[in-house]
């Protein structure tokens, strides 16, 4: 089977929470496995990344690993018996001051700053927009509501006000602790919620760094677009980040589900023009929890994402708790590869009015060029950091673009991006030694045969990151 360019994200749950189930969906196409930390415990989450690093191994490819932190979620406490029926017209009270459990008439809160940060006449939805309140008034610690729409609400449901607005600090102190778990198994990335501007992200970033300092390593730093009020950050939050998510379940319900496809295809197009990588998140296959077949608005959806130009496509529940986390794999692989064939790459249209001043980063472009022009059956990068790999990858062109790399670390985090096939090779400082190397990778794989032409990226001398001034083009003799 032809490889795929694009990803696929899967979420860990009780549905895929066997060494043998996770082998079958890496085997089937799973580039990255999401540790979901708004579930489970500390020692939970470290036995799963062994489970996750030991079905790669029998697999036989690297996976990355994505810590997903849980973010300041904003939610209401519980109820006496679980939940309660609300109907349209009544009045609901949210009240942070409330110790004992909520009932018809009101709820107490996990999030006890939300009566200062709301006025008459705001719109709060509950449960992923299933209810709808404005406020009436605000009394102290309670914030008195009329139900607009109603419907069941129950334990610990998740609160968002229309257009965004509710300050919570993106990183709370069960992140804090979360990010010390993840660093102990060196997720390669993670994923931070609700962040609202860049500086969100330097601080989690540096708190990965400081807890990940002696193992030497640095994860990738992914921000959930999931905020009204990260829209107008995007760039400055491009910038502090590795990549991106498009997170549509908490992001419709702040900006309307009308606003996400535009925001999708505007976020995805950013992200490539800022060399960081970019996931399509949430209900791409929603109706795989319960049915065998996808409906055809989300074959649509997830081939529509793979043409916007996303990296990877995401599946949540669908993994995590459905009844099919096998065959949603290998449907929504079947539907990336369809999708990639209609995609049309403008290699010259991408370039024009750019100016690439870095020796590393011209080479990697002049690869592209030139492989796409000879017919190239391979793109070669050698690559330290795997910045040249990615580099590549953000312009669509159908030449596999295979990335060898010296380090583990680097051969994960590669596993993210789009037409990139991560491989380990060995640590030489010797240029011929790993260009031989190379070859026999793309041999031993059919990759290419007698005769076929090659491009190949390098740095001299080798092993140096940043160090990218070779290109080869090769012919297998
Ligand atoms: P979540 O994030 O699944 O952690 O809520 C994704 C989203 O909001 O779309
Ligand atoms: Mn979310």
């Amino acid at each position: 089977m032809p490889r795929l360019a694009t990803k696929i994200v899967a979420t860990l749950g009780p549905a895929s929470n066997s060494p043998e189930i996770l082998e079958q969906l890496i085997r089937a196409g799973v580039n990255v496995v999401r540790l979901n930390f708004s579930h489970g415990k500390a020692q939970d989450h470290i036995d799963r990344a062994m489970m996750v690093r030991e079905a790669a191994r029998r697999a036989g490819v690297e996976v990355a690993i994505m810590a997903d932190l849980q973010g300041p979620k904003i939610r209401v406490a519980k109820f006496a018996e679980g939940k309660v029926m609300l109907e349209p017209g009544q009045k609901f009270v949210l009240d942070a001051a409330r110790t004992e459990p909520g009932d018809i008439y009101g709820v107490g809160l996990d999030y006890k700053e939300l009566p200062r940060e709301v006025k008459p006449g705001d719109v709060l939805l509950l449960n992923d927009g299933l209810i709808v309140m404005t406020v009436e008034a605000v009394h102290g610690e309670a914030v008195h509501t009329i139900v607009k729409l109603g419907g069941e609400l129950s334990n610990n449901k998740g609160i968002n006000k229309k257009g965004g607005g509710l300050t919570a600090p993106a990183l709370t102190s069960k992140d804090m602790d979360d990010i010390k778990t993840a660093m102990s198994f060196q997720a390669d990335y993670v994923a931070v919620s609700f962040p609202k501007n860049a500086t969100d992200m330097e601080m989690a970033r540096q708190l990965c760094n400081v807890a990940a300092a002696e193992f030497r390593h640095k994860p990738g730093m992914i921000a959930k677009i999931e905020r009204a009020e990260a829209i107008p950050h995007l760039q400055s939050i491009l910038d502090a980040s590795d990549g991106i998510m498009v997170a549509r379940g908490d992001l419709a319900v702040e900006v309307g589900n009308a606003a996400v496809p535009a925001l999708q295809k505007r976020m995805i197009r950013m992200a490539r023009a800022s060399d960081k990588v970019v996931i399509t998140a949430t209900q791409m296959m929603e109706s795989m929890i319960t049915n065998p077949v996808p409906t055809r608005a989300e074959v649509s959806d997830v081939a529509n994402a793979v043409l916007d130009g996303t990296d990877a496509v995401m599946l949540s529940a669908e993994t995590a708790a459905g009844k099919f986390p096998l065959e949603t794999v290998l449907e929504m692989a079947n539907i990336c590869r369809e999708a990639e064939k209609a995609e049309f790459g403008e290699l010259e249209a991408d370039f024009k009015g750019k100016i690439f001043s870095r020796i590393d980063q011209s080479i990697a472009m002049g690869a592209l060029f030139t492989a796409q022009h000879l017919g190239a059956k391979a793109i070669v990068a050698m690559t330290d950091s795997g910045s040249t790999a990615l580099w590549m990858s953000r312009h669509s062109i159908h030449v596999p673009i295979y990335a060898l790399t010296p380090r583990l670390a680097t051969q994960r985090k590669m596993a993210l991006y789009r037409n990139v096939l991560p491989l380990l090779m060995d640590a030489s400082t010797d240029r011929d030694t790993a260009l031989g190397q190379a070859e026999s990778h793309l041999l031993n794989r059919g990759i290419v045969q007698r005769g076929d032409v090659y491009a190949i990226t390098c740095g001299e001398p080798m092993g140096a990151p940043g160090g990218t001034n070779m290109l080869k083009i090769c012919q297998v003799s």
